[in-house]
């Protein structure tokens, strides 16, 4: 039995010792990257579906590695945050896509992705509001999207940290939403400007009859409390049709555009006011 166990333990070592290594050369490799420009911010339009336009762009993290090509921030957001390197990818983030929209016409608006870890640092506000200072965006343009976590997982300290970045006048999403165990509980307990239904449900739109359900009963959530519905993942016709008839507000996914290049946004923009 000792011998078994033994062959057990050596069968996966290598591939444990590999993921490790992997994990480090991530580590290593991403603190270069956020120093030397390779992280480079995408941006995704968001369209308000009564009046058929752009709202704003959600800004999405890509790193682009000089030998490996491109690594994908579901891969390298995790060893971010569980390296505390999300505090300066988080700061090159909020100041990139904060500049970013200043560029932009009139009231478009900057969704920014904040990882729970963020909160943790306990100077994210002094960084937003430094930020909308140097970058002189009114802080109404700038959207931040955080998940039910921050939220359920609220110490005194995070309850502060929400309180003063509200007093900025900021607002808030709530990402997705629907895929956590308390996203009704954290909807009751922290006043959100937005939903933003998960793509998970918007793929089974079509499939089956639960997820056309539940759509229609976030849509009805959205206009109770007078906050907006966002369903991302749209990529079909059909999708947005039922999410129109739903009554949604507004619509993400690769059907009305793939996340964009920084340069590519004012071609974008000069493109739908031609429509
Ligand atoms: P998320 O915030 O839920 O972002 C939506 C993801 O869905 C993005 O993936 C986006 O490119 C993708 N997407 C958009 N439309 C469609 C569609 O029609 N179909 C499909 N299949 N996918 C679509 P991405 O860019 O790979 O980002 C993955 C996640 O990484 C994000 O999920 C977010 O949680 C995180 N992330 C990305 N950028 C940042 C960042 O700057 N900071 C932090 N903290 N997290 C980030
Ligand atoms: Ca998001
Ligand atoms: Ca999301
Ligand atoms: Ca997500």
């Amino acid at each position: 039995a000792k011998a078994e166990g033994g062959r057990r333990v050596r069968a996966f070592e290598p591939e444990m010792e590999e993921r490790q290594h992997q994990r480090r050369w991530l580590e290593r490799e991403l603190r270069l990257a956020i120093d030397s420009g390779q992280i480079e911010l995408h941006y995704q339009p968001l369209f308000e579906l009564a009046t058929n336009t752009v709202t704003g762009f959600e800004a999405l993290a890509r790193w682009h590695h000089p030998e490996r090509g491109m690594i994908s921030p579901g891969e390298f957001i995790p060893v971010a945050e569980a390296t505390g390197l999300i505090d300066a990818l988080g700061v090159y983030v909020l100041k990139t896509a904060c500049a970013a929209a200043m560029q932009w016409p009139g009231t478009l608006r900057v969704a920014v992705n904040i990882s729970p870890a963020q909160f943790r640092e306990g100077n994210l506000d002094q960084l937003v509001e430094e930020v909308l200072r140097t970058t002189q965006l009114p802080s109404q343009r700038l959207e931040l999207e955080i998940t039910e976590s921050v939220i359920l997982n609220q110490d005194q300290a995070t309850h502060d940290m929400l309180t003063r970045l509200r007093r900025l006048g900021v607002r808030f999403s709530m990402d997705d939403f629907g895929t956590g165990y308390s996203s009704l509980s954290s909807l009751n307990s922290f006043r959100f400007d937005k939903i933003k239904l998960d793509q998970s449900f918007v793929r089974n739109l079509m499939e089956r009859d639960e997820a056309a359900a539940i759509v229609h009963v976030v849509a009805e959530l959205g206009r109770s409390l007078k906050i907006t519905t966002t369903a991302e993942g749209v990529e079909t016709a059909e999708q947005l049709a039922r999410l129109r008839a739903s009554g949604f507000s507004e619509v993400q996914g690769y059907l009305l555009s793939r996340p964009i290049p920084a340069a590519g946004v004012a071609a974008f923009i000069l493109a739908q006011n031609n429509l």
